[in-house]
C-alpha cells in the first residue's frame, strides 16, 4: 500500500492533499473534495480521518485509489497572505467558477486561480488511470436539511447514487452554471456527486461525510463491506439516520431563486423538504418585497448564510419524481431508435447540426415539450428560458394551441421536405438540450462492484 501524503507542503501549511493512497489491486478511482466552500469544513475533517484509518490499517484499501483534495485553499486561509478566513470564498463562488462553455475572461480572481488548480488535479488524476473515476464533493448546508446527494441524471451516476441511503436530487446542473461536478462529469467523463451532510458547524457533519466515504468505497468494492465508522457507528446507519426518512426517494429541481437586493431574509418558518405552492407560499423576503416559489413542490436549500450576497442562491423548489418514471427513462434513453426518431414524434424538434447527441427545441411548444418530458428522454437542457408557471387550464390550451400549430406546421413543411430540412438554422431563443455525456460511455466504464445496500 502506497502511502499518504498527509504532510503539510513545504511552503503552505496546508497542502492540496489531504491523502492520496492506492490499494494493491487494480480498481476505480474516487476522488474525493472537501471544502470547495470555506466554510463547510466537514468535508476535510472526515477525509483526514479516513486517510487516517487507512494509514493505520483501521479500514483496508484492497484495490483502486482515494485521492482527497482541498477545495478553496485560498479561502481556507492556508496561504500566508489569507490567515485562517473561514469565508465560504473570497471573490466569488468557487463551485460556479467550473464553466463547460467558455466564459468571461480570466479576471484573476482568487477562486479562478482555485479553478485552475483544482481542474488541472483532476485532469492529470483521469489522464492516468483506464478506470473509472468518481467524484465526491462534499458540501454542508446553512439551514436545518436532511442530508442529501445531487447528481446528473445519467444513468451511470444514477447507479452509484442508488448505493446510498440518501434523498437523490437531480437537474442541480440546469439552474447553476460552472459546478465542479458538471465539469468532472462533462469536461472529464467521471461519475461526480454532491454530498451534503447536514449543518456546517455540526460536528455530526463530519461524522456523516465519514460514513459517507466508506459507503463510496464499499460501493466501488475498495475496501471492506458493512464499513463503520470511527466511533463504531455502521455508516450505513449513520448516513440513513441523516436522510430523516427520505432515502428511497428522488427529486428533479423545478425553480432557483437568486437574490436580488439586499437586506434579503429568509422566512422563520421556511424549512428545508417542507411543501410549497406556486405563487402563494411566501419564503423570503428581499429589500422589503416578499419571495414567493413559482413552481409547486419542496422548498430546498433555504439560504441562512450569515452574511448572503446579491446573486447567491435564495431557494430552490424541487419535485419528487416516481419510481415508475425512473424505470420508464432509463428504458427508453437505452433505445437508439428511440433517440433517431425523437424529431420526428414531435413538433418543434429538430437535431442539431453537426451534433448527434444534441436537438434543438423550439420555446413555442413549452406546454407539450415540458422540461420534464425532455429529462424523461435522458435530455439535459443546456440553453433554454424558465417558462413562467403555468396553471392547469393556462397549459391545457398551450396544448392544445401547440397540437393545432403542429398539424399546420407538418402541412407548412410537407413540401419542403419536413421541418428538419425548412429550418435548418436555429434561433436565439430556441431551447438546446443534449444526451447525458456519460449515457453515451460504453457501460462498463463505471462498473460498480457487487455490493449494494439500496437500489433506490
Ligand atoms: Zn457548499
Amino acid at each position: 500500500m502506497i502511502q499518504a501524503d498527509d504532510r503539510p507542503a513545504a511552503t503552505d501549511a496546508v497542502s492540496r492533499f489531504i491523502g492520496d493512497v492506492s490499494g494493491g489491486k487494480a480498481g476505480p478511482t474516487l476522488v474525493v473534495i472537501g471544502g470547495l466552500h470555506a466554510n463547510e469544513p466537514a468535508g476535510i475533517e472526515a477525509a483526514q480521518r479516513v486517510h487516517k484509518r487507512i494509514g493505520d490499517g483501521d479500514v483496508g484499501l484492497h484495490a483502486g485509489r482515494l485521492v482527497s483534495l482541498r477545495g478553496n485553499l485560498r479561502a481556507l486561509g492556508v496561504e500566508a497572505s489569507t490567515p485562517w478566513l473561514r469565508e465560504r470564498y473570497i471573490d466569488e463562488d468557487l463551485n460556479r467558477a467550473f464553466l463547460l462553455e467558455p466564459g468571461p475572461a480570466h479576471n484573476g480572481s482568487a477562486e479562478q486561480h482555485e479553478r485552475d488548480e483544482l481542474s488541472g488535479h483532476l485532469k492529470s488524476i483521469k489522464d492516468c488511470t483506464s478506470g473509472g473515476v468518481f467524484v465526491l464533493d462534499l458540501h454542508t448546508v446553512s439551514s436545518e436539511s436532511p442530508a442529501f446527494i445531487a447528481l446528473e441524471d445519467s444513468l451511470p451516476a444514477r447507479r452509484f447514487a442508488a448505493r446510498f441511503p440518501l434523498p437523490k436530487i437531480l437537474g442541480l446542473e440546469e439552474e447553476l452554471q460552472g459546478l465542479l461536478i458538471d465539469y468532472a462529469t462533462n469536461a472529464l467523463g467521471c461519475v461526480s456527486c454532491i454530498f451534503e451532510a447536514g449543518l456546517h458547524d455540526d460536528p455530526r457533519s463530519a461524522d456523516v461525510h465519514e460514513a459517507i466515504m466508506l459507503l463510496a468505497l464499499a460501493a466501488l468494492g475498495m475496501s471492506g463491506r458493512s464499513p463503520q465508522t470511527l466511533s463504531g457507528e455502521s455508516a450505513l446507519e449513520v448516513v440513513s439516520q441523516a436522510a430523516a426518512g427520505r432515502q428511497d426517494h428522488f427529486y428533479d429541481v423545478r425553480q432557483r431563486v437568486e437574490i436580488g437586493a439586499m437586506p434579503f431574509e429568509m422566512r422563520l418558518g421556511a424549512a428545508a423538504f417542507m411543501p410549497v405552492a406556486a405563487e402563494r407560499t411566501v419564503l423570503a423576503s428581499e429589500d422589503g418585497r416578499e419571495l414567493k416559489a413559482s413552481a409547486n413542490g419542496l422548498l430546498f436549500l433555504p439560504n441562512r448564510q450569515p452574511s448572503p450576497r446579491v446573486g447567491d442562491d435564495a431557494f430552490f423548489v424541487i419535485a419528487r419524481v416516481g419510481s415508475i418514471w425512473l424505470t420508464l427513462s432509463a428504458w427508453l434513453r437505452r433505445r437508439r431508435a428511440m433517440h433517431a426518431i425523437l424529431p420526428m414524434l414531435f413538433p418543434g424538434v429538430r437535431r442539431r447540426k453537426d451534433e448527434p447527441h444534441t436537438i434543438v427545441v423550439a420555446p413555442e411548444y413549452a406546454a407539450i415539450l415540458r422540461r420534464e418530458l425532455l429529462h424523461l428522454f435522458g435530455y439535459r437542457l443546456v440553453r433554454w428560458i424558465h417558462t413562467p408557471y403555468m396553471p392547469w387550464h393556462a397549459r391545457v390550451r398551450g396544448v392544445v394551441l401547440g397540437v393545432v400549430r403542429s398539424v399546420f406546421g407538418v402541412l407548412r413543411f410537407a413540401l419542403r421536405g419536413g421541418e428538419q430540412a425548412a429550418l435548418p438554422n436555429e434561433r436565439p431563443t430556441d431551447w438546446i438540450a443534449r444526451r447525458h455525456a456519460l449515457d453515451l460511455l460504453p457501460s462498463d466504464v463505471h462498473d460498480l462492484g457487487e455490493t449494494s445496500h439500496d437500489e433506490g
